[in-house]
């Protein structure tokens, strides 16, 4: 018999007004069809993404739902990007397991999900005494979590290493396998495949109230009043985890968004470092680093901010927190001062006073999962995590796995983003199709075939700020100021909505206003 592909899942848009076709768009619960899904995923962070990849392999009626008009929109998008080894992690904690595990599968995983990642190395600084003196806890800290790789150096080889470190670093330790990765392909891979193996993903509807929690069937509320249900519910909405829990009755904890700012040099500076530049950490952060972006950038970031309870979306830069980063960017790499900066952006880490990676199932009621406190390294994390919380669900809340014959783990070649693979530098590509041949965004050298193709890949994105992700339109030097139009004008015509209806991140963001 042949095999076929398992039918791809739903992809839709709770998207009042005109931003977005009418196709795509969640009218009616109805659409999702009558029975109740096994498990519903609240969040499509990079964390409830990965979850729903995992969990496509199986027999299951799944749906991965998000308040944002894309995957990936949290904390996922304003991060530092870097895989981490977990060298630094509290050994023996549920975080270095998994993040030490996840270190390792990446590499082969990217290449599976075509996600640009790089392991470019590190090396931290010691820049006085005190740092010093702990360096060699920190290298015992690193082999007691297996990172077995790392190395302390004799100051001669910083230098062979990375020469433009500061002349006054009095120790160093190396760490080859920390890398650099593209934060926003990770969540979207994904999403994607998931997607291809059935699953549905339901965008720009809040989860606002949860009815029936104690009941066998759930009934997920959306901010439009429609209804879902569900057999088990994931509570993996990050900083709005707190508010959700409260809508079915979750045990207490407390989440203090603690924000990180980042400024983003321009490509000029790249060539000034080798790989990753880390302070010797503190116990409340890792500290102000100098990370080369998979995209050709220098990114130095993030500072920690504390904010009150209830400010989850805080996420804008302020001109203290930057000039921070600036001083502490210059301690590691002295030569980046005066370079130019091309933008800032900030991200919030969910931060839970209770601890972090706490996983709580059944709370209170049966087949409800609370994910809580994925803070600093989730991004790394993420496939490992998903892999616990998916056997976590088999061993708490009865979910039963039979595996689909004919699923995909993988992506296909064509997905690798555009300015990985610069189809405008390949003439017979160009010839075939001449939009290849059409540059739109002249920093970053993205053609108008690449923003089509984006608009019409799997989870067809429809705001710029989601185009800009897979294509890095609008990301480049100029930070929009040439191509943002085109860019809309393209989207317009594509999606056949006016253009005054195009967005930069859904329903309330028009770019123009009559
Ligand atoms: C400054 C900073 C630097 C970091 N650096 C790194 C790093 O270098 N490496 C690393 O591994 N990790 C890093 N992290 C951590 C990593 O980014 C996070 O751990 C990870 O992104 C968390 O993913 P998530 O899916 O849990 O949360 P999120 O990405 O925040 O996703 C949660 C989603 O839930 C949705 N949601 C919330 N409430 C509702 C609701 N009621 N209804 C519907 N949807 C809802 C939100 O819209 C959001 O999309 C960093 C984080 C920050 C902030």
């Amino acid at each position: 018999m042949k095999l076929t592909r398992a039918p791809q899942g739903k992809i839709l848009y709770d998207w009042p007004g005109e931003g977005c076709e009418t196709s795509l768009k969640f009218l009616d619960s109805a659409q999702l069809g009558p029975q109740p899904y096994d498990v519903a995923i609240v969040g499509a962070g990079v964390v409830g993404c990965a979850l729903a990849y995992k969990l496509s392999r199986f027999r299951l009626r799944t749906l991965l739902v998000d308040r944002n008009f894309d995957v990936g929109e949290g904390s996922s998008k304003g991060n530092s990007a870097i895989i981490h080894t977990g060298f630094d992690a509290a050994p023996g904690s549920l975080e270095s397991k998994l993040v030490t595990h996840a270190s390792r599968q990446w590499p082969a995983l990217a290449e599976k999900l075509k996600i640009p990642f790089e392991a470019c190395g590190a090396v931290l600084l010691a820049i006085d005494e005190e740092q010093e003196a702990r360096l060699p806890r920190i290298y015992q800290n690193a082999l007691a979590n297996g990172v077995e790789d790392v190395r302390l150096l004799a100051l001669r080889e910083v230098r062979e290493i990375e020469p433009n470190a500061p002349s006054y670093v009095r120790g160093a330790l190396q760490i080859p396998r920390e890398s650099i990765i593209d934060p926003f392909t990770a969540s979207i891979a994904f999403a994607e495949v998931a997607l291809a193996n059935g699953t549905d993903i339901l965008l720009g509807a809040s989860i606002v109230a949860v009815g029936n929690p104690e009941a066998a069937i759930k009934t997920l509320v959306t901010s439009s009043q429609n209804r879902v249900t569900t057999r088990l519910l994931v509570n993996a909405a990050g900083l709005g985890s707190r508010a959700l829990a409260d809508a079915y009755g979750g045990a207490p904890f407390d989440i203090n968004p603690r924000r990180g700012q980042f400024l983003i040099f321009d490509k000029f500076s790249r060539p000034l470092v080798n790989g990753i530049l880390l302070p010797v950490p503190t116990p409340l952060t890792k500290g102000v680093l100098v990370i080369p972006s998979i995209f050709g950038n220098l990114i130095a970031g993030p500072t920690a901010d504390d904010l009150p309870l209830g400010s989850p979306d805080a996420t804008w830069t302020t001109k203290a927190g930057l000039e921070a980063v600036g001083m502490g960017a210059a301690r590691l790499l002295p030569s980046l001062a005066g370079q130019p900066v091309i933008g800032t952006y900030a991200g919030a880490r969910c931060n839970c006073a209770q601890g972090s990676y706490l996983l709580r199932y059944n709370d209170p009621h049966p087949g409800i999962l609370t994910v809580i406190g994925i803070r600093s390294t989730g991004l790394t994390s993420s496939p490992t995590l998903a892999d616990h919380l998916v056997q976590g669900l088999v061993d708490n809340c009865l979910l039963k796995l039979e595996e689909k014959v004919d699923t995909t783990d993988s992506r296909p070649e064509c997905a690798w983003p555009g300015w990985r693979r610069r189809p405008y530098e390949d003439t017979a590509r160009v010839r075939q199709r001449p939009d290849y041949g059409r540059i739109i965004c002249t920093c970053e050298n993205v053609s108008r075939g690449e923003i089509i193709d984006a608009l019409e890949s799997p989870l067809k994105p429809r705001t710029l700020d989601a185009v800009k992700r897979r294509t890095r339109t609008l990301m480049g030097r100029c930070q929009g100021f040439g191509c943002l139009v085109p860019v809309a004008e393209i989207v317009a015509t594509q999606c056949g909505i006016p253009l005054a209806s195009v967005t930069k991140n859904g329903p309330g963001s028009a770019l123009l206003s009559s």
